[in-house]
């Protein structure tokens, strides 16, 4: 059974969307909804009936391909004739086999998210799906992106893409080479946000050090990450920034020592690691060893004793001996961090990682992932322990649950309280 979209435009026009990943792919879903509800359709939430469905996918996500499945197959039993739209890393990485999903309508590569709206307007439903995806070193386009959900945080997109080949990535060939912004237009974008009343801007890339660099000469611009956030916080309207994630080799003391003199851009850094084992970095091909690592988490606990440090790191990377997991525990046991994320290697295809050896087995990887995650708990109560008793101001939150309201201080330590409505999008002096 056909159903023309024109006849879709002309009667109800609902679109729902779902995300899967990270804070990248949340603030692209929300720039192509905007986009969406600016050609005429209706938000719906994913769980009610639309007449479009877009899922935003993701490759790190273990179970990418299962989860856009159960979602199809979902959307499927509630409304057979609505449109399904996939996009996402996961589309640009795997299109035959997404196409193959009973159900999708549509898979949208790289290139071919921000056109959305006109791909939607020729689609039809039929019995295959359409793929419109082209390999991703053609990928070369920057689109900016911000969510806003209650206005008190948005994540703000100024970074796409990365030149480094991590052995364990697919991120490089989902997202393509690095490529930013410019300064002007990002300051356009925090003016704006700041106009709808945002008091803070979490910084968003794929590899945000790498703002206005690249490998490819065609990509990359003069202005760099440090030259962003001068401009940002001269900019007038936004009072706090924060810095998703930064690379420890790009993360430079005129970085870290600008941050421990600004007012708008708070004590918190978020620099993966990913093992505390050099060993294992080299497997790894990341660009760093723990000794610069040590430097980094040094140098920002110098200029500024409270600021929340937060590490990423995978356990059970192929060659991970009972040795290894152990340096990495010690090591972050040792370290003057606050929380870790945790995150346990798995396979991916294409990926140099497959060839090294030995495999760590399953239950392995989830016990070292359980240490890990105590050994964070521990540290998150120590650094808020730490502070108990100061005064920090906090931005609330409008989400409340069970009436209880939530809030971050500067340094990123979470405040929970009775819901007080005047205090929604406010930063106030607070004593943890
Ligand atoms: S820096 Fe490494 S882990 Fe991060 S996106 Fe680039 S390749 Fe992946």
């Amino acid at each position: 059974m056909f159903l023309i979209f024109a006849a879709l435009m002309a009667e109800a026009k609902t679109i729902a969307f779902h995300t899967l990943g990270c804070k990248l792919n949340f603030s692209e879903t929300s720039t192509l909804s905007r986009m969406l509800e600016n050609e005429g359709f209706e938000k719906k939430e994913f769980t009610d009936v639309a007449d479009v469905y877009v899922i935003n996918t993701c490759s790190v996500t273990d179970n990418a391909d299962k989860e856009c499945r159960q979602l199809v197959r979902r959307i499927q039993r509630k409304t057979p004739e609505s449109l399904v739209v996939i996009t996402g890393c996961y589309a640009q990485l795997k299109p035959k086999e997404i196409a193959e999903i009973p159900g999708v309508d549509l898979v949208l590569g790289a290139a071919e998210k921000f056109n959305i709206a006109q791909h939607i307007r020729e689609l039809s439903k039929g019995d295959s799906a359409k793929i419109s995806s082209c390999e991703i070193e053609e990928v070369t386009g920057f689109n900016a992106s911000f969510s806003i959900n209650d206005r008190t945080r948005t994540f703000l997109k100024v970074q796409d893409g990365c030149d480094y080949n991590c052995s364990f990535c697919t991120i490089p060939m989902a997202r393509g080479k690095s490529r930013s912004d410019n300064i002007a237009n990002v300051l356009r974008n925090a003016h704006e946000l700041a106009a709808a009343g945002v008091k803070e801007i979490v910084l968003t890339g794929v590899n945000l050090g790498d703002f206005g660099k690249g490998s490819d000469g065609n990509l990359k611009h003069e202005e760099n990450f440090f030259d962003l956030i001068k401009e940002l916080d001269k900019a007038e309207g936004i009072e706090r920034y924060r810095i998703s994630s930064i690379e420890p080799n790009l993360l430079t003391n005129e970085i870290i020592e600008f941050v421990a003199n600004s007012k708008k851009f708070m004590p918190h850094f978020h620099i993966p690691l990913q093992s505390g084992s050099n060993k294992i970095l080299g497997l790894m091909r990341r660009r760093y060893k723990r000794e610069l690592y040590t430097e980094r988490v040094k140098l920002i606990k110098t200029f500024m004793p409270h600021c929340a440090i937060g590490v990423d790191v995978i356990v059970g990377f192929p060659g991970e001996s009972d040795e290894d997991f152990k340096e990495t525990f010690d090591y972050l046991h040792s370290l003057d961090i606050s929380y870790l994320h945790v995150f346990t290697y798995s396979e991916r295809d294409n990926t140099h990682a497959l060839s090294i050896e030995p495999v760590v087995p399953i239950h392995v990887r989830n016990e070292r992932n359980k240490s890990l995650r105590n050994l964070s708990y521990m540290k998150m109560q120590y650094f808020t322990q730490q502070h108990t008793g100061e005064t920090r101001k906090v931005l609330f939150e409008g989400h409340a649950k069970n009436g209880v309201m939530e809030g971050y201080t500067d340094n990123y330590i979470k405040i929970s309280t009775p819901y007080q409505e005047e205090w929604v999008n406010e930063i106030i002096d607070w004593k943890i």
